[in-house]
């Protein structure tokens, strides 16, 4: 992809609030429905016959199924490499879609959320059915959306990561990921890891006011900010394909807590963030968050993929946490179907610019 890397960034802190109107309250709850698929099959009324978000993916497997994708819907989808890992593995981008009208979405930006590396894959998977035959879903019409709208999806851009927390990791990577944070923080922390193979969140890692967000002192299983801002590849490799295209908003797709944060004190009120987090609320009925309203909390989480975007490009960014609260990272792929699936399968359709 082609890199435009732009001056620095203008450190202009904004005091906007972000307080979601009284007349915003209410509306939600899931749509959709079927019960759980057998394991490995899709059920009929999704369509689809490829993936299986059900099951942890691994890299290999998301980067033969995308394959198998491509070579299914050769008009409709197209796998691309937008850059690299620090382990040096390829990380794919897929585009769904013909449309003029883009749209950026990223999974697995921490590592132990991989279920929504899931969600992109069975999203792209069931789209791409629906558009080949002509059929609606939950009443959208898939060929006319995918004619107007182009996807771009990152389904696992913390690869290396999802190697360590699924236990996947080839000893050199277990080395590497040891002598960052240290052999016994490795061993308390691996089954939930969040960070980049170093130890550094690549969530908080963006360039936008970077020199001020929180962060941890060094490299661990989540926390640290990383040395300069976007000194992982993997983030430069974002900070590259947002540049080089004109999306008309960003979903930073994680877990956990069934809510969406759309706003931040240091890009204040992006123009259409609200309404498009309202639209995703009526499909999920997921809470809006209301962050970083005070001073005091300016730098709260502010060198993560959606401040970057909203600052850098003024358009909208949401990060959509998807699962309850409680729910064990680990166990999310074996309930997708209904902690996920059950009220997003139409999200990408029904939220389409
Ligand atoms: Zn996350």
């Amino acid at each position: 992809m082609n890199r435009i890397w732009a001056g620095a960034l203008a450190a202009v802190l904004m005091g906007l609030g972000c307080a979601v109107p009284a007349t915003a309250a209410g509306d939600g709850g899931s749509t959709g429905g079927g019960a759980a698929s057998p394991a490995g099959y899709i059920q009929a009324d999704d369509g689809g016959l490829v993936t299986d978000a059900t099951r942890p993916y691994t890299y290999e497997r998301m980067a033969r199924e995308l394959r198998e994708l491509e070579e299914r819907y050769p008009r409709l989808v197209g796998v691309n490499v937008i850059g690299h890992t620090v382990s040096g593995v390829d990380i794919p981008m897929v585009t769904l879609g013909t449309g003029s009208k883009k749209v950026l979405v990223l999974g697995t930006e921490h590592a132990r959320e991989y279920v929504t590396t899931g969600f992109i894959m069975r999203t792209l998977d069931t789209y791409a059915y629906a558009y080949a035959r002509g059929a609606k879903i939950e009443g959208e019409d898939v060929k006319a959306v995918l004619e107007r709208v182009t996807f771009y999806m990152v389904p696992m851009l913390n690869i290396d990561g999802v190697a360590l927390v699924t236990g996947r990791a080839s000893p050199t990577q277990v080395r590497v990921a040891k002598r960052a944070v240290g052999a016994g923080t490795y061993a308390d922390t691996v089954d939930t890891w969040k960070a980049d193979i170093r130890g550094v969140d690549l969530n908080r890692n963006y360039p936008v006011n970077w020199a001020r967000s929180r962060s941890v002192p060094g490299p661990d299983s989540e926390g640290y900010k990383g040395p300069t801002a976007a000194s992982e590849p993997e983030v430069k490799a974002v900070v590259a394909l947002g540049r080089a295209h004109d999306f008309a908003f960003l979903l930073a797709l994680h877990t956990r807590g069934n809510v969406i944060y759309w706003c931040d004190s240091y890009s204040g009120r992006v123009p259409g963030a609200l309404a498009l987090a309202r639209k995703v609320r009526a499909v999920n009925g997921f809470d809006l968050v209301q962050r970083d309203i005070s001073a005091g909390q300016a730098s709260r989480g502010g060198a993560g993929s959606a401040n970057w975007f909203r600052h850098e490009f003024d358009r909208p960014a949401l990060t959509i946490e998807f699962t309850p609260p409680s729910e064990p990272y680990a166990k999310a792929p074996a309930h997708f179907n209904r902690l996920i699936w059950k009220a997003n399968r139409a999200l990408l359709l029904k939220i389409a610019p």
